[in-house]
């Protein structure tokens, strides 16, 4: 099964984005001006291909205050193209966000980021969501495993 699961990640990650949002427009479409430093932090997301958190951000980007970084990944991730992931332990992780519905793998040794979908876990979600009183609005799934390269990575 993670074998399966693994393929299918390496497939979707080797898929070129059809066209990358523009960042600093869905910031202006919320009434924030692009000042030079959320510029700075827009154009460090999108050279970051793997998931970050608000401290590597703010580590990178000493000349820009923590808040401001803190704001704009929050606009962006309200904005939906950014994804958000609890991580087993420490802070949650932001990644660039596909548009299709998916879910992710993160490796607990390395913290690499995967996207997944699958249809199987689609239907059983919805049949769970069936049976629960109330209207089910949307639903996450993170899932954890150690990846091949960590697999390969001799221990020490
Ligand atoms: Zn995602
Ligand atoms: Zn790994
Ligand atoms: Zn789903």
């Amino acid at each position: 099964m993670i074998t399966l699961l693994s393929i299918m990640i390496q497939n979707i990650n080797t898929t070129p984005r059809a066209s990358r949002p523009d960042l600093l427009a869905i910031l202006e479409d919320q009434g924030y001006r692009p000042t030079n430093q959320r510029r700075d932090v827009v154009s460090l997301l999108e050279r970051k291909g793997e998931g970050f958190t608000v401290e590597e951000v703010s580590g990178e980007l000493p000349e820009v205050g923590r808040a401001t970084v803190y704001r704009t990944i929050k606009l962006l991730l309200k904005a939906g193209v950014l994804c958000k992931l609890a991580l087993p332990d420490g802070a949650p992780k932001y990644i660039m966000a596909r548009a299709e519905h998916h879910h992710h793998t993160v490796c607990v040794k390395c913290g690499t980021v995967g996207e997944f979908r699958d249809t199987t876990v689609e239907r059983v979600l919805r049949a769970v969501g069936a049976e629960i009183p109330g209207e089910i609005v949307g639903h996450r799934m993170e899932l954890y495993l150690v990846c091949l390269d960590c697999q390969d990575r001799p221990e020490g």
